[in-house]
């Protein structure tokens, strides 16, 4: 979510931990046409502080679909699991890349649950994807 205000210094600070890149769907700020946001992860309706444990950079659109979500369905055993947190849990413990690199797979209920919820595979970040592995720049090392 949105809406506090975001010393300067600590956007920095997010922005170079997350490798200038959405901490979810991995799409590069660099290359995007959009802005990218810094996004609570818990949400400050819910009690979420503006400090850099319970920030992530996101791309609008993860940002937007999260919104003010906490958890979501995992579609292939419609149970509720915890969205993906990047403070505490690693990315490449929940999410791989598909064999021509263009879409993400979840590789744990909750990465599953995440991708459905925020969309990662919505078609224009397909071809955003495509796009950047035609330049040689994708998919980027993540931890
Ligand atoms: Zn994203």
């Amino acid at each position: 979510m949105t809406g506090a205000y975001i010393p300067l210094a600590l956007r920095a600070r997010v922005i170079k931990r997350a490798a200038s890149r959405c901490e979810y769907c991995q799409s590069p700020a660099r290359y995007s046409p959009e802005v990218f946001e810094i996004e609570h992860i818990l949400p400050l309706a819910t009690g979420g502080k503006t400090m850099l444990d319970n920030l992530a950079l996101a791309c609008p659109a993860c940002n937007r679909y999260k919104g003010s979500r906490q958890s979501a369905t995992d579609p292939q055993t419609g149970n509720e699991f915890s969205i993906f947190n990047p403070r505490v849990q690693r990315w490449s413990d929940h999410f791989l890349w598909s064999d021509d690199l263009c879409e993400i797979i979840g590789a744990t209920p909750i990465g599953r649950a995440t991708i459905d919820a925020l969309r990662m595979n919505r078609p224009a970040v397909k071809n955003f994807r495509a796009a950047l592995k035609a330049l040689g720049i994708h998919p980027a090392l993540v931890g």
